[in-house]
């Protein structure tokens, strides 16, 4: 999964970062507002965390303009106060969690995995498909009971595709999904991983519909 932080920062946004990856995120960061509301329009973002007290335009001009723009990303706004006011003028700009600073990073980490899940349509950490049970919190996968063993990015493929369960997925968009802005992608490296995943989880689980992409049945 794909994270925006927009946090001006440095420090800070450089231990977001470091704690999202090592949770197996794909991060993107944006020093200001205009360059945050600029990668929230271009990119298909999983999860966006905002600070409010930005450069250039505040995270309420961030929030107002992406929700005003029909951008339904879920996000989670970090202030440094915390008062009902605040609150209540983040939830009706749409703001989908919040965080006051200090926080503690296990915290944010865990309320980024909840906030997706609940936007997404699936409040339980864990989904069955067939024969295959995954566990979105514990980033955990069984076979008819035994744990199967999926590198970084074949959980993130097999995530996204269960969460768009029934749609087919664009090999762009799987992509855009799993990889940040600093990566080059070679063009065959999707196709490469659902190929391991097959092998591990059955040949029936990931579905290709030629031209299109790859599609998990609902
Ligand atoms: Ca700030």
């Amino acid at each position: 999964m794909r994270v925006l932080v927009v946090e001006d920062e440095r420090d800070l946004a450089q231990t977001l970062r470091r704690a999202l990856e090592e949770e197996e995120f794909a991060v993107d960061l944006a020093e200001d507002g205009e360059e945050g509301l600029f990668k929230i329009r271009e990119l298909s973002y999983d999860a966006v965390i905002l600070d409010l007290m930005l450069p250039r335009l505040d995270g309420w001009g961030v929030l107002q303009a992406a929700r005003g723009a029909g951008i339904r990303t879920p996000v989670l706004v970090l202030t440094a106060r915390d008062t009902i006011d605040e609150r209540v003028r983040g939830l009706n700009l749409g703001a989908d969690d919040y965080l006051t600073k200090p926080f503690a990073l296990v915290e944010l980490v865990a309320r980024v995995r909840a906030m997706i899940r609940r936007v997404y349509g699936n409040p339980a950490s864990t989904v069955q498909l067939g024969e295959i049970t995954i566990d979105t919190a514990a980033r955990q996968v069984w076979r008819a009971g035994t744990p199967v063993e999926l590198t970084a990015r074949e959980f993130a493929i097999l995530e996204l595709l269960t969460r768009s369960r029934g749609a087919v997925v664009a090999r762009s968009t799987i992509c855009e999904h799993i990889y940040d802005e600093d990566t080059d992608v070679l063009s065959n490296v999707v196709d490469v991983h659902v190929a391991a995943l097959r092998r591990k989880l059955g040949p029936d689980v990931i579905r290709t519909r030629r031209g299109e992409g790859y599609i998990v049945d609902g």
